[in-house]
Order: C-alpha cells, then structure tokens, then sequence
C-alpha cells in the first residue's frame, strides 16, 4: 500500500521530504502555501530545484497537496469569493511548478444560500480555473468528502458527485475520501461489512476509478456526528476493524492514504500510526 501522512513545510517545500523519509511515508501530502493565510511568497528557482531534487534523492511519491482553509469557492459574499478563487488559481500553479499531481479541497460552504446554489457556484468556479489552467500538466483537483459541520458541503456522495458532473474537463476531477468525515457524515465503515457496503455506494454514485486519495484519520466525535475531528488509528470511533480492511483492499494499493492526524513536532504519532497501519496488512 501507499502509505504516509501530511508533513510540514516549514522552513521550505522541500522539507517535507526530510520529515517523510523519516517517518517511513511512501508517500506525503503538504500545503504548497501557510494554509492559514491568503498571501504566499512566490517559489524561487531554488525552492523549486531543492523540492523536485528531493523528492528525488527520497523517491516519495505522489506528492498530495491540500488547500487553504480559508478558501471558499461558494462564499456567498462577494468579496471573499473572489479572493477564494484567486487563492485557488495559485494553489493551482504551484502543484504545476512543483510538479504535485493532486490538490485535494473542501468543496465549500454556502453560509445559508442553499446546497443547490453552493454546489453549482463551487463547480462554476472550478470550471473557470481548469480554463486558465489549461496547459498540459494541470493538477487534478479532489474533492474531499467532509463531515459536514455548519453548512459544509461535500458530507455526501451525491454533492462531490454533482459538483463532478458539472465539470467539463473530466481528466481535471477525482475525489479524495476520508475516513473521520464520512463516519460523522454518516457512512458506517466500522465493521468491514459495512465499510464494503460504504465502497459499493461509493462506486454506485461516484465510480471507484474516480477515489484518488484517501485520509487515513480515527475520529473522536462519533458515527453521525457531523463534527469534524482526528483521532489516532484505533483510538476513535472508526476502530481498527475499518482500517485493517482497508489495508487489505489489493485493488487501492495505487492510491495514495495520507494520516492528518495529530501529533507533536517530530512527527512521533505519525511513525507509530504507520506501524500499526502496516501490521494490519496480510
Ligand atoms: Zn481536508
Ligand atoms: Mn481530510
Ligand atoms: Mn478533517
């Protein structure tokens, strides 16, 4: 299997790869950008040569990138819209610069417009960017699959695959899934039974060859709960059963799976998480 977790950049892009490698990841997703602010210095020739050497030198890929938190591509005010879109347009060019091949994003929240209004303003917008980001070698972007806290979008299937529909570049569209987010949303994936049935309406509504990503992430708010927050594997109420069939699901073992769960500046829970991860496997 693909196995890693979201490592920081802190003191430049390429150190992702350092912390990475030596957590054991095969694979690691970043922020090309501080995820909680709208500006970002541009990447210099040396930034980018250090990432593309590195990733390299470590051999991790693919690399994911995840967006800002602050952008909102359905903010009903005006304003903040635009800005969302701008900051997505250079969340865009950085994975074409770095070479990153996914950018996986919150669909959005519509803030009381309405789920209709938000998902079509979400997908209007992503069709407007995949337009100025038309040259060959364009990120694909992922719809994350969320929890559905407030007015989020994306706690269904049935949004991301509406927001898919809409789009007219279809090479540019896939889905990341996350396994905190849809237990609160409300799939049962905590016996491998009902993860399985999870899968099959994943693939009835979505497609399996559209799943690109996965988080890997226990959750501490419970089945349902609408409310978003990581837990250690195992210690939450997804449970390990979940994670050990999908450790064995021969058929992902392409797809990147990514650990967003918390831990302290060494990365200390990220190489016991892994540990676990891999002895799940058979
Ligand atoms: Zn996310
Ligand atoms: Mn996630
Ligand atoms: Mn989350």
């Amino acid at each position: 299997m693909l196995l890693g977790a979201h490592m920081s950049i802190a003191g430049g892009v390429d150190r992702a790869f350092d912390h990475g490698e030596r957590v054991g990841c095969d694979t690691i997703q970043i922020f090309t950008k501080s995820s909680n602010q709208w500006n970002a210095k541009p990447l210099s020739d040396e930034e980018i040569n250090q990432f593309k050497l590195k990733q390299e030198k470590t051999g991790i890929a693919p690399v994911v990138a995840h967006d800002s938190y602050l952008i909102n591509l359905c903010s009903p005010d005006e304003e903040n819209q635009k800005k969302s879109i701008n900051a997505f347009q250079i969340e865009m060019e950085r994975c074409r610069i770095l070479g990153i091949p996914y950018l996986v994003m919150h669909p959005g929240s519509h803030l009381g417009q309405g789920e209709e209004w938000g998902l079509e303003t979400i997908a209007s917008n992503l069709n407007d960017l995949i337009k100025k980001d038309s040259a060959p070698g364009g990120v694909m972007i992922l719809l994350e699959s969320t929890a559905g806290q407030g007015t989020n979008l994306g706690y269904k299937f049935e949004h991301l695959k509406t927001i898919m529909d809409l789009i007219e570049t279809k090479d540019r569209i896939g889905v990341c899934v996350d396994t905190a987010h849809i237990l609160a949303a409300g799939y049962d994936i905590r016996t491998s039974e009902g993860f399985e049935n999870v899968l099959s309406e994943f693939d009835s509504v979505i497609g399996l060859d559209n799943l690109k990503a996965i988080h890997l992430n226990d959750s501490k708010k419970e089945y349902e709960s609408r409310v978003d927050r990581h837990e250690q594997i195992g210690k939450g109420f997804v449970g390990l059963e979940a994670f050990r069939y999908l450790m064995n699901r021969k058929d992902f073992s392409r797809i990147p799976m990514l650990l967003e769960t918390p831990k302290d500046k060494d990365n200390t829970e990220d190489i016991e998480n892994l540990k676990l991860l891999r002895s799940l496997i058979h």
